[in-house]
């Protein structure tokens, strides 16, 4: 069993002492409190005290929001702006990410209870992005055509689809919200954005370094409150051209139906339930690494989660056998912790949805190996990692999203079962395998349903390359080289040349026209 790292009260005094606690809104340039006076509180997962006060939006806010980022695009300047003037601005904000850096991540161990080293290497790999996103500020192109003929040319342009709506979950507040808006703001777009209301702080952090690197006003408006208030109406208002949202399958399916009202464009990046196969002539050290890596980072509140392990028969035994020793070695608690692999999770109820997942797989005959409580001896909100095995395909714990540190073992005989259990699920976000047999890598990522499979490794991540979803798991690709061009619209332009010969009504004789 896992000896947890005690809660260290003076890291969390420094922490406190190192970061603000009360927060208003960004609306049209300015900081405003909500006008009915409303609050929301967030209390750390792991230390139970209110770490951040947020003004809530309400109507008010959320009409004035959708206002200004309106008005900052039909009136300008930035939909005008060069690539290049673009550009400086998101390198200045990744600049200054950099320097606040460790207050960022604070921020986010704070409200979200993940691990500090993780959540700086989450800030650092946030400012890449932004960097990412500025160099294809200045390389946003459409096409030409001059095969239509010597009196013609088709000039395909890319605009800037409009006001975006971006909408993120609590499990990467700083790292989510870096995937979109940077790429919005790159194409010229304006936006509001709503924040998880358990994690809105470090957003709201991005908007003082929005101002201070001059951003004008109305082009990022930020709104912090919950989905209903102000989640569904900035997707189903008019005059909003696109939403792009992070989180849960259930309330992606609800945005994408309030925004087919006004048919927006959609970008949704859902749910998960990720397997990671492993064959016996696999670097098995490895493998077993990522896979107790895959189903504890983030305390498995991971859309990439890789919890439903796969593995061959001949291999389950000693592999499970390894799995639960290292799992009960990885060092739970304290987040602040600098040591610290497993944090809190995000708050009660969903500690509770953890253990009553494992609790039905029990009784629906599974066999929890490892863990499967709370870690009674902290304070907050702590699970244990768990390792449940004897999992059947049908089971509820092997098709549902647990969003928990809970690792599920399969088993498989042939290829071709393996590829069929790990496709057996509404979601294909991604996957991975593991073998030294390329034919097996190649032909396992080519019949697997996922966005990304990774092969010999896992999690792996960079700006260039496009992350997304198949089936339930979403709509559309974040990041890559075309990540900029998804926030906006192509225009078809056709020049006609040279005199016009080619008539629709003929010209008369008399020379009327
Ligand atoms: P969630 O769906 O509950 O909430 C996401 C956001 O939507 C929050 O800001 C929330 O306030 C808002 N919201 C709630 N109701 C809304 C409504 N009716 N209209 C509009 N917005 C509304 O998700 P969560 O619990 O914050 O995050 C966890 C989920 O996110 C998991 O399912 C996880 O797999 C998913 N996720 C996916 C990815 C990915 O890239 N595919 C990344 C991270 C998280």
């Amino acid at each position: 069993m896992n000896i947890p790292i005690a809660l260290d009260r003076s890291r969390l005094d420094a922490a406190l002492a190192a970061t603000q606690r009360g927060y208003d809104l960004l609306i049209d340039g300015n900081w405003r409190k909500a006008a009915d006076g409303g609050v929301l509180t967030r209390a750390s997962p792991a230390h139970g005290v209110t770490v951040s006060t947020y003004a809530r939006a309400g109507a008010v806010e959320v009409e004035a929001a959708l206002a200004a980022a309106r008005r900052a695009f039909d009136e300008g300047p930035w939909p005008q702006l060069t690539g290049a003037e673009r550009s400086k601005l998101l390198l200045n904000v990744a600049s200054l990410i950099e320097r606040d850096a460790e207050l960022l991540a604070t921020l986010d161990v704070l409200e979200s209870g993940k691990p500090i080293a993780q959540a700086r290497t989450e800030i650092a790999g946030a400012a890449d992005i932004w960097r990412y996103a500025a160099a294809l500020a200045r390389d946003l192109h459409g096409e030409s055509y001059r095969t239509l003929g010597p009196s013609k040319l088709g000039v395909v342009v890319r605009e800037p689809i409009g006001v975006v709506s971006i909408i993120t979950p609590w499990n990467f507040p700083f790292l989510i919200v870096s995937q979109k808006l940077p790429f919005a703001l790159a194409a010229g777009c304006t936006a509001v954005v709503k924040p998880s209301e358990l994690t809105s702080a470090s957003t709201l952090y991005l908007g003082r370094l929005l101002l201070e690197v001059g951003l004008p006003r109305g082009v990022v408006n930020i709104l912090v409150g919950e989905g209903p208030d102000v989640g569904a109406p900035l997707t189903a208002d008019p005059r909003v051209d696109m939403v792009s949202f992070t989180g849960s399958t259930r309330v992606g399916k609800a945005a994408m139906a309030a925004a087919s009202a006004s048919l927006k464009k959609v970008s949704m990046e859902l749910g998960g339930k990720n397997p990671q196969i492993v064959f016996p002539d696999a670097d098995l050290d490895a493998a077993l690494d990522a896979v107790v890596f895959g189903a504890y980072f983030n305390a498995g509140e991971c859309c990439n989660a890789g919890s439903r392990i796969i593995l061959h028969e001949s291999i389950a035994g000693d592999f499970l056998a390894a799995a639960s020793t290292r799992a009960a070695a990885v060092p739970v608690g304290d987040p602040l912790d600098p040591d610290a692999k497993v944090g809190a999770v995000i708050t009660p109820i969903h500690l509770e949805q953890i253990e009553r997942h494992v609790e039905g797989a029990r009784s629906a005959g599974a066999e929890v190996v490892l863990g499967g409580r709370r870690l009674v001896s902290l304070a907050g909100q702590f699970m244990a990692p768990t390792i449940v095995s004897g999992v059947k395909p049908a089971m509820a714990i092997a098709r549902e999203e647990i969003f928990g540190p809970v690792l599920l073992v399969l088993t498989f005989r042939t290829m071709a079962e393996a590829i069929a259990i790990a496709n057996d699920s509404a979601y294909g976000l991604s996957a991975s395998v593991w073998s030294r047999d390329f034919d097996t890598c190649l032909t396992v990522s080519r019949g697997v349903r996922a966005g990304t499979v990774w092969v010999n490794t896992f999690m792996d991540g960079a700006a260039e390359l496009p992350f997304g979803g198949t089936k339930q798991s979403g709509l559309g690709r974040e990041l890559g080289r075309n990540a900029v061009a998804d926030y906006t619209e192509e225009k078809t332009l056709h020049f006609h040349t040279g005199p016009r010969t080619a008539r629709w009504l003929p010209i008369r004789q008399s020379g009327a026209a």
